[in-house]
């Protein structure tokens, strides 16, 4: 029986507000206390072993939530021909690294938006078994129409009939979620992002059906109709919401105002993809990156305009897609702040405590008594500069310790050092 661990902090950003001084007490995966430093007394020793003191100035903060992630893509150029071509075990190796990746700079959850359930759903259960550290998985059944939009991991589904018995399927097989596929999109040769694939009452059907077994939706929009269809079957989420017509990236006042009335949330997916590679000089970005380059500032742009129109976001970076892995999600982070001028507390929220609402886990999201221990430590404080939040120095995930740098207590180091010749 494992004894309760204590972290002692300068800083706790609790997925909602911050504390100075504070400790947090957890015990098999579960957090059971949390509270003032100053409340500890003086015998902190007789009642905990090791107590993790973090380093002067630290941040703990609840481990992040990715929101969108396909966690067996290749994040390649060629990532179309090689989610094809790719073997099932091949694409099971390759989501265990994602998910290694996804522990080491502190993504405790990730919320997978288009991994077939024969391979997302063993990789989720094996975390839940303690056969893998996590990230703790929230696996989807995708449904799109026929060749459309990620039919190469979707169930395709073309009439109301078809798109039920889609989604009655994979609630059968155990996904966490639904992910319907609005309109086209742009990793599929032949999609296009401004045609919407599925009628409103095809959408309201999946929708619908989904909610009968319980389940919440992701539902794929690009072009505004598929926006406005998403807002009638009354989708639990709006992935990327972009507003497209034919002259890009749009605006429709009417169509947002009803997404904050419906507390319908919106994960943007802003992620820096090819832009990345930007300041280094040996690269010359080809009309394609520049393209991905004047889009990324429109879609920040929105970004800040549905924030201010009181839509709830939340973060995921689509990882997995061409140039966008699962390491790169603080650093997404850092340009959903930057890039729309968001505050960092509100951004760290969208990653932590709003996304956990998203999904209806109470039991994540937040640093509290009863929650999981699902905890990131970083060095600085993230919320004055959320560059900080690549800092990281200690990760835990449902109390399994992943990562851990810390000042004290001294522990002398081993004697390995090679003697001086
Ligand atoms: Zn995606």
């Amino acid at each position: 029986m494992s004894s309760a661990q204590i972290i002692l902090t300068d800083r706790l950003f609790d997925g909602a507000s911050v504390r100075e001084h504070a400790y947090v007490v957890y015990q098999h995966g579960t957090i059971t206390d949390v509270g003032a430093r100053a409340d500890l007394g003086e015998r902190i020793s007789e009642r905990f072993a090791q107590p993790i003191v973090l380093p002067p100035d630290a941040t703990l903060l609840p481990g992040l939530i990715n929101m969108h992630t396909h966690l067996s893509f290749s994040a390649a150029p060629t990532v179309f021909d090689d989610a094809r071509s790719e073997s099932d075990a091949l694409k099971m190796i390759r989501i265990v690294e994602n998910m290694h990746a996804a522990l080491a700079v502190g993504i405790t959850t990730v919320r997978d938006c288009g991994t077939w359930p024969h391979l997302a759903l063993p990789a989720r259960d094996a975390v839940m078994r303690g056969l893998l550290p996590g990230p703790r998985i929230i696996a989807s059944g995708a449904v799109t129409t026929t060749g459309g939009h990620c039919w190469y991991c979707a169930t395709e589904a073309d009439s109301e009939d078809e798109v039920r018995k889609a989604v009655r399927a994979h609630v059968k097989d155990g996904v966490d979620f639904i992910k319907l596929f609005a309109t086209g999109g742009n990793t599929t040769p032949g999609s296009d992002a401004l045609i919407c694939q599925y009628t409103e009452a095809q959408l309201c059907a999946a929708s619908e059906e989904a909610r009968k077994a319980g389940r919440r939706t992701a539902v794929h929009a690009h072009a505004e109709e598929g926006v406005r269809r998403s807002i009638a079957a009354a989708v639990t989420t709006i992935e990327h919401c972009s507003l497209q017509n034919e002259h890009g990236i749009g605006w429709n006042e009417q169509m947002v105002g009803d997404i904050a009335a419906k507390g319908i949330y919106v994960c943007p997916t802003v992620f820096r993809g090819v832009t990345q590679y930007f300041n280094d000089p040996s690269y010359q970005p080809d009309a394609r990156a520049e393209q991905f380059a004047k889009r990324l500032q429109q879609r920040l742009q929105l970004t800040r305009r549905l924030a201010d129109h009181g839509v709830r976001l939340i973060c995921g970076n689509d990882a997995g897609v061409s140039h966008c892995h699962i390491r790169d999600y603080p650093g997404d982070l850092v340009l959903m702040a930057q890039g729309s001028g968001l505050a960092p507390a509100q951004v760290l929220k969208s990653a932590t405590s709003v996304a956990a609402a998203a999904l209806g886990r109470g039991d994540i999201g937040t640093v509290a008594a009863g929650k999981a221990a699902d905890l990131l430590a970083v060095q600085g404080n993230p919320l004055d500069d959320i560059k900080n939040i690549h800092r990281t120095t200690m990760v835990i995930a449902a109390g399994k310790t992943i990562t851990l740098k810390t000042s004290s207590p001294k522990t002398s180091s081993p004697k390995t050092s090679s003697p001086k010749t």
